[in-house]
């Protein structure tokens, strides 16, 4: 199985899994680079995942049906472009004989789902829409630091070297973030010299790892001393990981 991240707008990637004749979609919030890739490749679509209502993960879904052969699939709690399945946590999706299981993670939007591979050992894939990103999470447009916490706080229970398929290249802006939080963690500032490097030469920073986020990334890192005495110093109303990752989060909007 191949899985590209197809760059899209400014800073999306709509990633494709294909097995050299077969393909499905995640997040296509834009046709255009998945046609582009039907083509190249000659692969057909069979299956769209979505992981939240936004347009820019949305709004190619309508010009990809005269492509598509199987079901899109999206978030029961949420409108995204009917028809669709609608899928709550727990359910289940065969894809290109891929399994993923659904888990809820609401706090980016109310009804955000994510895609966790199962049955793969090792590097299962997970496609996190915006709620997890390298060294950083999305904002909090329709949830609670306390749900968005409880999301991460699955995410980051995933095996380790499950693979980490973000929705946008963010990854170079939060390590400039998760630095100024942990400025001692000389895993973060390794990662952050690679990852530099990446994108000098044009190259994707993702798909991450859950192990190394687990290490690098300031919002699975509550609990870290270093990370709660900065988000205090920022004012956080306590030490309790959710008022941790409020005060991150407020830091973060305004870095
Ligand atoms: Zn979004
Ligand atoms: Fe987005």
């Amino acid at each position: 199985m191949n899985l590209l991240a197809l760059p899209a707008f400014a800073d999306n990637y709509i990633w494709m899994l294909h097995d050299g004749a077969r393909a499905v979609v995640v997040d296509p919030g834009d046709a255009a680079p998945v046609l582009d890739a039907l083509d190249r490749l000659s692969l057909q679509l069979f299956g769209i995942l979505v992981t939240h209502h936004h347009g820019d993960h949305t709004g190619g879904v309508d010009r990809l049906r005269r492509r598509l052969q199987g079901p899109v699939y999206g978030p029961a709690r949420e409108r995204i472009p009917s028809p669709f399945t609608p899928l709550n946590e727990g359910d289940v999706v065969q894809v290109l004989g891929l399994t993923f299981a659904v888990v809820d993670v609401p706090g980016h939007t109310a009804g955000h789902i994510a895609y966790v591979q199962q049955g793969a050992a090792p590097e299962g894939l997970l496609f996190c829409g915006d709620t997890l990103f390298s060294a950083g999470c999305g904002r909090l447009f329709e949830g609670t630091p306390a749900q968005m916490h409880q999301s991460l706080s699955k995410l980051g229970a995933l095996a380790a070297d499950t693979r980490v398929c973000c929705t946008h290249e963010y990854t170079l802006s939060n390590l400039r973030f998760a630095a100024n939080v942990e400025p001692d963690n000389t895993v973060l500032a390794r990662h952050r010299a690679h990852c530099e490097a990446l994108r000098a030469q044009g190259l994707p920073t993702l798909p991450s790892s859950i192990g190394l986020e687990c290490m690098i990334n300031p919002f699975l890192r509550c609990t870290e001393p270093a990370v709660v005495a900065a988000a205090q110093a920022q004012g956080a109303a306590g030490t309790s990981p959710v008022a941790v990752l409020a005060a991150l989060r407020e830091w973060k909007n305004r870095f």
